[in-house]
């Protein structure tokens, strides 16, 4: 921007008096109470945690921007292709913690602040968790920028900067209670506010075409509502590098421009509350983790934010002044899961009707830049849309669609002249009543490459949900990049003790930016001296929690008892609901057992926690099963700590920070082809924990990499679930004999009124559609010798060192590594 430029002549100045990083704890100091006394208006006689947390935050992130500011003109000058990830949800957790690390502050801050008064892990508890996203797929998106910029891309997030993240959770009288999670209340200092940045949305209005003085055809979309987008930009620092790149989120305003004909004069507050209305576009994240709801707002969230984010993206290829056809050299976009496929329309939109390309080239600009990632192959989380509700919000988009949709069936009908149910089956257009848009086929056809996200996940969807086209497209359009997580928060952060060991053997830290290195502790998984620190450090994360617990939940544990849990979005295809019946069998087990046999039970801590999606009956009905099993059994005499049950409430990034550390053993037990991946399993066994799982998603990739003895496999495979289902709907399949019996315990009316449990009871004895029954002898068997194994602590040892030791794979440093080289064609950019 050159007017906004300073003249070379005062240049000089302003770099005399750039801002420098602290480079030592005094001077982070200065800083930290220059933004006491100033930023926040307090003094030492005033300042607490929240207030020393805000301006220790004031201080890093001051630090981060110079950096941002650095990155971001080297990717200007060096003009090189960036990458877009868009995605609805980055499920972020706290940042300082994060910041401090990344740019090699933590212990300047640390013993700055201690200098100060004040300790950082109390400081660190002020920060509210950026809960912008429901599960795994937010997770993820947090992950892989974090591992964009430690592996320095050139790569921008875009999001929404929604101001109520997911709901928290409350458990009252063993239900799930919501309430808002308004996490904005302080303001926050991650982010910097573009009031300068404002780009006009439009909803709704209405088409129309005529033909420009050169006789062609143009359409034009107008008469509809309008509102602005405010950028709000979130600095992310890489590790061991200055590169820091960018989130951009996107906050709905009304439009300044004040309607004064659709508004009268005589009715001013209500036009003002029209135009607020505006604001309700960004406010809430809808809290539904793989289950589509088709509620008009959610399009308007997602046409807001493609349209803002592609509107900013056009703004920063056109400073290049490049012709058109070299968009997709400087431009690749990233589809995180269908919810931003609108994207690919409004570019096609923007290049035709608009910049005026001709269609054919812009179709092949715009599918040479996108890059679709499916999550899922769940029907009931396929995203598609009532063409009525799509038409009368977006009727240009819709146009639009239509053509693509022709030219595709076109192309197919070409290609396979007499098959009429194939171009029915591979529509866009589903022609139902009403007719929907599917959004999966429109990512599909509107992106270069689509990928699933571990190795079973993307060989499913070939096979089922995107059959047709594969042979349409043939195989290499679509391909796998098993989901990886970022080892700096994972590992560092969330269990530094750990982390420091392993730094001992490693010789460095280097496993942080290269994880294969983390081989190098394999030789010492046997060596009794290394087991023994590797013990007390699970025993010290495991008091860690168990602190937490007593604190939470009023339940004493025992730490030297195994801690067995399964944290995550609650969901029946994740079978929480096989855990809890597996608890009740193990209770109904153990209240049989004389005295002297009890003696051989190895002592369990079950640890449960997870949201449903408020309107998600069965998985409120898991909750309230599995508190009622707690309060029962954690109050049972016979039982003592044989046996402890316990639901964390308000399960979240933060929270998996001190449980993840303190697991021996989590459940990853999904009906085999189910759950596309998971990472939480990932995060566990990086930890020093063993799975217990089934043959789905990541966990064989994680068995192919930390061998068949470091991990507990039960259950059918995914080939078989489709048979299994059929014989359950054709003829009566005998339910399994221990699982019958849980049920008559709950029947029996000891965990409460069984009526509350009658759904969930005769969704496995009617059709058990996520074989329950069918895996349940299997998983029992699982488990016993997950008691048996955990007996023997040396073994156990070296199981959990040799398995850690060989996670590099799971690295989103690797994953990002090869969306770059195999979608995104980019290239690390240096700062130096
Ligand atoms: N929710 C939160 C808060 C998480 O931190 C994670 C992963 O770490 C997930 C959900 C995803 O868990 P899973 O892979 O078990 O579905």
């Amino acid at each position: 921007n050159i007017e906004a430029s300073i003249p070379s002549a005062s240049r000089q100045v302003w770099q005399k008096f750039a801002l420098k990083e602290f480079a030592d704890k005094e001077e982070f100091q200065q800083e930290f109470i220059r933004h006491v006394e100033t930023t926040l208006a307090r003094s030492m006689y005033n300042c607490d945690d929240l207030a020393a947390y805000q301006a220790a935050s004031q201080a890093i992130r001051d630090r981060l921007i110079v950096a941002w500011n650095k990155t971001q003109q080297k990717h200007t000058t060096k003009d090189r292709k960036r990458v877009y990830y868009l995605s609805l949800e980055f499920l972020m957790g706290r940042a300082m913690d994060n910041a401090m690390l990344n740019a090699g502050v933590k212990d300047i801050t640390k013993q700055g602040v201690e200098d100060l008064g004040f300790k950082i892990e109390d400081l660190l508890e002020q920060e509210p968790d950026a809960a912008l996203g429901n599960g795994g797929l937010g997770r993820l998106a947090a992950c892989f920028i974090d591992s964009i910029a430690s592996t320095n891309y050139p790569g921008w997030g875009y999001g929404l900067r929604y101001q109520y993240g997911i709901f928290k959770q409350r458990i009252v009288d063993g239900y799930q209670v919501e309430a808002p999670d308004y996490w904005l209340t302080f303001s926050n200092p991650w982010e910097i506010p573009r009031y300068e940045i404002q780009i006009d949305i439009m909803f709704y209005g209405y088409t129309r075409k005529y033909t420009n003085d050169d006789g062609k055809v143009v359409h034009v979309w107008e008469g509809g509502e309008q509102v602005q987008a405010v950028a709000y930009d979130v600095p992310v620092p890489g590790y061991g590098t200055e590169t820091t790149n960018n989130l951009r989120l996107w906050a709905s305003k009304p439009t300044r421009e004040f309607d004064f004909e659709k508004f009268n004069a005589g009715d001013y507050e209500s036009s003002v509350r029209e135009s607020q209305k505006a604001e309700t576009i960004s406010a809430v994240l809808y809290p539904n983790d793989n289950f589509y709801s088709g509620k008009e707002l959610r399009l308007k969230q997602q046409y807001f934010w493609v349209a803002a984010s592609l509107n900013d993206i056009i703004r920063r290829f056109k400073k290049t002044h490049r012709p058109w056809k070299e968009f997709p050299d400087q431009v690749a976009i990233q589809l995180n899961d269908t919810h931003p496929t609108l994207a690919v329309v409004e570019l096609q939109r923007i290049l035709v009707d608009m910049e005026g390309v001709e269609w054919d080239e812009a179709w092949k600009i715009v599918t040479s830049t996108f890059g679709y990632t499916n999550h899922t192959v769940l029907p009931e989380a396929l995203e598609k849309w009532p063409v009525p509700l799509f038409q009368n919000l977006l009727p240009r988009h819709m146009e639009i669609i239509y053509e693509i949709n022709l030219f595709f069936l076109q192309q197919v009908e070409k290609l396979f002249p007499k098959d009429r149910d194939l171009l029915r089956r591979v529509s866009i257009i589903e022609e139902s009543t009403p007719q929907q848009v599917r959004m999966a086929f429109l990512a599909i056809i509107g992106s270069h490459k689509v990928n699933g996200v571990a190795e079973l996940h993307s060989e499913l969807i070939k096979t089922t949900i995107f059959k047709d086209f594969v042979t349409v497209y043939g195989p290499d359009k679509f391909m796998n990049v098993t989901n990886g997580i970022t080892p700096r928060r994972w590992l560092h952060q969330a269990n530094p003790q750990l982390s420091d060991l392993i730094a001992s053997k490693v010789g460095s830290y280097d496993f942080l930016k290269d994880l294969n290195l983390l081989k190098k502790i394999e030789p010492f998984a046997h060596d009794p001296k290394f087991q023994d620190e590797w013990v007390a450090i699970k025993k010290f994360n495991k008091a860690r929690l168990a602190a937490h617990i007593k604190q939470s939940n009023g339940i004493d544990v025992d730490v030297n008892a195994l801690f067995d849990v399964q944290v995550k979005r609650i969901h029946e295809y994740k079978r929480q609901q096989m855990n809890i019946f597996g608890v009740i069998h193990r209770y109904l087990s153990i209240k049989a057992l004389t005295a002297a046999q009890k003696k051989d039970v190895t002592p369990r801590v079950c640890i449960f926690g997870g949201k449903s999606a408020p309107g998600y009956y069965m998985a409120k009905t898991i909750i309230k099963l599995i508190n009622a099993v707690s309060e029962v059994v954690n109050a049972d005499a016979d039982i003592g700590d044989l046996l402890k049950v316990v639901f964390i409430a308000d399960y979240n990034v933060s929270k998996a920070e001190i449980i993840i550390p303190a697991s021996d053993i989590s459940q990853h037990i999904s009906t085999a082809g189910t759950e596309a991946s998971g990472t939480s399993n990932m995060k566990f066994v990086l930890n020093g924990g063993l799975i217990l799982g089934t043959v789905d998603g990541a966990n064989i990739e994680i068995t192919r990499e930390v061998g068949e003895n470091n991990i507990f496999l039960f259950g059918h495979l995914a080939e078989s679930v489709e048979d299994l289902r059929h014989k359950h709907r054709f003829s009566d399949v005998p339910l399994d004999p221990n699982l019958e019996k849980v049920f008559e315990a709950i029947e029996s009316g000891i965990f409460g009124d069984a009526n509350i449990y009658g759904s969930l009871i005769s969704s496995v004895t009617s059709s058990d559609y996520y074989l329950v029954s069918d895996d349940f002898q299997s998983y029992l068997d699982a488990q016993k010798l997950v008691d048996q194994d955990f007996k023997n602590k040396d073994t156990w040892a070296s199981r959990s060192i040799s398995a850690v030791a060989n996670m590099g794979f799971f690295s989103s440093d690797r994953a990002i590594d090869e969306y770059a080289e195999s979608i995104w064609n980019i290239e690390p950019i240096s700062l130096d």
